[in-house]
């Protein structure tokens, strides 16, 4: 059996004061645990598990077990796939960190209610105890620290968003309405016109867009579920591309039953803000378009421990949260809103569709006191336009609403078809300079951009 060295960073609430490291029992194998305070509260605490390959060869997978007290009980993992037998966890590496290069770490965390902490641990198989512990933290994918390299950039101009009162502002306090675009579903794309980043800077500079989109499906056959590393690195590069092009990026779990994959989102979430969560651009948006399912009882709970594995890493970026009906009831969404700061509602509007008596719904929303950003909407059809049909009166009332109210928007989508919501028509290079390629809504979209 190849030699795994554990390393353990747990926050136990109370055991320590000013979060410094406890170090386990280090005999003279190669397997080692850690113990440090990171994060905790009253009765609970949020650990985190690095497992490091300390064997000259590559490993193909892991599984780390260990037991809790009966008064305590992890509530939600990520990173890892878990499974409980009355005290004792066993966590399992997923596809995407299964294998560890010689050397080479990864880490799964999570939440644990009570303030036990983990006994008989093991490693595939042999103690996590062992060896002196690390003198460095683990290595992460280290994310863009450059600031971008031109000047008057949205990002530039505006900075940290927050939410203030029932609008967007930036770092000055200045009410700020952005506009852009969301990607076609990542898995569906007919090319990658959203990871590149030279059609990124020509939207801005042609078209003035401020925040692109990043919709990663999740739920169809080839999206993040059934191959998460081709989806993260698709919506890795459009991050990067955004920080280098100084526009804003909503980072999209493009999904309509995301609370029957939670985990996975809390996963997504939790590990993409320790990253990037210290960038102005990013904005988070953890649920496309649920179905008609009960607010307080399924889509405000998966809110709740999206935003907690959020919040864990980034105190302060904007989340976009989705409500019922295809994200369309932000009134009842007001009734109950979720709990913590910079939160948004979303709205997604298709004028051939939905006209005044959803916009009534939003004002209903605003005077109950939340925020809204149309992170979707299109001048057609509810189905995106697939009769090619345009409504340009109705989307007009819409846009001049949004400006009304500073509502942010992304209208859909970047792609090449022939649905009316298809902005681009064929032939369309993937580098942009699309002055000649703008198909069904896109003319009235670049319009209302610039
Ligand atoms: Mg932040």
């Amino acid at each position: 059996m190849r030699t795994l060295r554990l390393v353990t960073t747990l926050a136990v609430a109370g055991l320590l004061a000013g979060g410094v490291a406890v170090v386990a029992a280090t005999p003279a194998s190669a397997a080692r645990a850690v113990f440090s305070v990171t994060n905790n509260w009253g009765n609970g605490y949020q650990g985190q598990v690095t497992v490091t390959n300390d064997t000259s060869a590559p490993i193909t997978s892991w599984r780390v077990e260990f037991d809790l007290p009966s008064s305590s009980a992890v509530s939600q993992s990520w990173n890892a796939q878990q499974t409980t037998s009355g005290s004792h966890y066993t966590f399992a590496n997923v596809s995407w960190n299964g294998t560890l290069a010689a050397g080479a770490s990864t880490s799964f965390g999570f939440l644990v209610n009570g303030t036990g902490t983990p006994v008989n641990c093991t490693v595939n198989g042999a103690s996590c105890a062992g060896g002196p512990p690390p003198t460095t933290p683990p290595p992460t994918t280290p994310p863009p620290t450059t600031p971008p390299p031109t000047t008057g950039t949205p990002v530039e101009r505006h900075g940290q968003l927050r939410v203030c009162g029932t609008t967007m502002c930036d770092r000055s306090g200045a009410r700020v309405q952005l506009r852009g675009i969301s990607s076609m579903w990542l898995n569906w794309e007919t090319a990658p016109y959203a990871e590149n980043l030279s059609a990124l800077t020509w939207m801005r500079d042609n078209w003035n867009l401020q925040v692109i989109r990043a919709a990663m499906g999740v739920e169809p056959a080839g999206a993040y579920l059934s191959d998460p590393a081709k989806a993260r690195a698709q919506v890795e590069t459009i991050i990067n591309n955004a920080v280098t092009a100084g526009v804003y990026v909503i980072v999209d779990w493009h999904a309509h039953e995301a609370q029957n994959n939670q985990s996975q989102a809390v996963a997504f979430f939790g590990d993409l803000a320790r990253r990037y969560g210290h960038l102005p651009n990013v904005i988070w948006e953890p649920y496309n378009e649920p179905l008609q399912v009960s607010w307080t009882n399924v889509i405000k709970p998966y809110h709740q421990a999206v935003v907690s594995a959020i919040r864990a890493a980034d105190p302060d970026n904007i989340v976009v949260l989705g409500t019922p009906t295809w994200s369309q009831d932000v009134d009842v969404a007001a009734a109950s809103p979720v709990t913590g700061t910079n939160l948004m509602y979303t709205l997604h509007f298709y004028s051939c569709t939905h006209g005044a008596s959803l916009r009534a719904k939003g004002d209903a929303a605003i005077r109950a006191g939340l925020a809204l950003f149309v992170t979707e909407w299109g001048a057609s059809n509810a189905d995106g336009g697939l009769d090619g049909r345009s409504c340009l009166p109705e989307a007009q009332s819409w846009i001049d609403w949004m400006k009304a109210n500073g509502i942010s928007w992304t209208a859909w989508k970047l792609d090449v078809g022939t649905d009316t919501t298809n902005l681009l028509s064929p032939g369309a290079p993937v580098t942009g300079g699309w002055t000649n390629y703008l198909h069904g809504h896109a003319p009235f979209v670049v319009a209302n951009m610039r």
